[in-house]
């Protein structure tokens, strides 16, 4: 069997649907679970709700109807009035409609899930209800009683054992006899509230269908031909890797590569499953192959920006060196706050962290730190991780930026630059 994931711009109109249809056609054949993001650029849309919502900010209103005006103008689009489609996404925005006239009582984690969950829930109810109007019999999934997580919202930890044996129990019947489609990003618990894996990790939830089904391999449908050296939006010249190992796009995910969500790799490593990033305008392309089997010569280095970061300087109040203890109440707050650090360096009088600037973890984490250090810090700030480099490429690619911390190993460069 084979997964495919479509991501959010490959269904962002009328036309994308369409598009995805034909890919698909080009594999009836088989047994295909299908992954799909929200459509375009709904997730960040309805982060702006969640946002508006929880800050009682006047605009609610607008923000929800422009994103449900996005979804039926595709509808309109795509079906006659009177399909069961419109019926199906009306009873799924209900769920939101109950929730934004209530004043929010609950953590903001938990709100953003129940409510960003949507664009997954909306997009797959069309996805699949297309397939069905152009003859591909095709079955929805509800993702949250098979991909079963942990209750930390907006980054569920993943029950493996219980995620499997649901997956191994009722997928490969479904699978015999219709197409699957189902939501890419989200997870359930086991109270049945909702959960999402993170930013982008639809990735990820292609690669635990995959590892759980022994699939034969993923399929990721980009609108890039495949993984590229550097980003074709901050770069000219850029390359396509034909082939990449395992570990190389582990490590380029790990430093921010967008194209792939950092925890899908090793589940798909560990199955020995390739990964092919394709793309979805050119479905008989080659795309990019990710095995065991990776380059010996990088004839460009891999360039990752990681932007908006912070970068904060602690110190002890007494002035006193870095110690051990110091730096394990760091880590604790850190861990406590849920905050993932990108880049650390430690020298006599202060500990430097880097990591992704989000506001409120990082008013929260910032008011532990000064209970007990000196704390300044230093926003609006890009990491810029170079692999395979070389000394002299490295000038030319900071300009005339400002670096304000720097390290250099063998393989790996990384800077933080204003
Ligand atoms: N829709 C989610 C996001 O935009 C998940 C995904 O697309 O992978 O982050």
């Amino acid at each position: 069997m084979l997964v495919f994931k479509f991501g959010g711009a490959s269904v962002k109109d009328a036309p994308g649907i369409i598009n995805l249809t034909k890919v698909v056609q080009k594999y009836a054949d088989q047994q295909l679970l299908i992954v799909v993001s929200a459509m375009g650029k709904t997730t960040n849309a309805l982060e702006k709700l969640t946002d508006a919502y929880v800050n009682q900010i006047d605009d609610v209103h607008q923000i929800y109807n422009d994103i449900k005006a996005y979804h039926y103008h595709i509808l309109d689009e795509l079906f006659e009035p009177t399909h069961q489609v419109f019926n199906d996404i009306e009873n799924t925005f209900v769920e939101i409609d109950w929730m934004i006239e209530d004043e929010p009582h609950d953590d903001y984690d938990f709100i953003y899930d129940q409510i960003v969950s949507i664009g997954e829930l909306v997009s797959t109810r069309i996805v699949t209800a297309y397939l069905n109007k152009e003859g591909i019999n095709s079955k929805w999934l509800d993702v949250r009683g098979y991909i079963h997580t942990d209750n930390t919202y907006r980054e569920g930890v993943v029950d493996w054992p219980k995620t499997r044996e649901h997956i191994e129990q009722d997928i490969p019947a479904m699978l015999e006899n219709s197409m699957v489609v189902t939501q890419g990003f989200l997870g359930g618990t086991s109270e049945n509230f909702t959960t999402t894996l993170g930013r982008e990790g639809s990735d990820y939830t292609a690669a635990i269908f995959a590892a759980c089904l022994n699939a034969a391999s993923v399929t990721t449908w980009k609108d890039v031909p495949g993984i590229l050296n550097a980003d074709p939006k901050y770069f000219t010249d850029t390359v396509k890797f034909d082939q990449l190992s395992y570990t190389e796009a582990i490590e380029m995910t790990y430093y921010g590569a967008g194209v792939i969500h950092p925890k899908t790799i090793k589940p798909l490593q560990n199955a020995k499953i390739p990964l092919l990033v394709k793309p979805f305008t050119d479905p008989d392309a080659m795309g990019t192959v990710i095995s065991e089997i990776g380059l010996q010569h990088y004839a460009k280095p891999v360039i990752i920006l990681k932007q908006d970061q912070v970068m904060v300087s602690i110190s002890a109040k007494d002035y006193t060196f870095i110690t051990e203890d110091h730096l394990s109440a760091v880590f604790s707050l850190f861990a406590a706050s849920h905050v993932k650090i990108n880049m650390m360096q430690v020298s006599a009088l202060s500990f430097t962290v880097c990591f992704d600037y989000r506001a409120e973890r990082f008013n929260h984490l910032l008011e532990q730190l000064k209970q007990s250090f000196n704390v300044k810090y230093n926003n609006d700030l890009t990491i810029i991780t170079v692999r395979h480099y070389k000394q002299d490429e490295l000038k030319a690619l900071i300009g005339d930026r400002k670096i304000l911390l720097e390290q250099l190993s063998r393989n790996t460069a990384q800077m933080v630059v204003k």
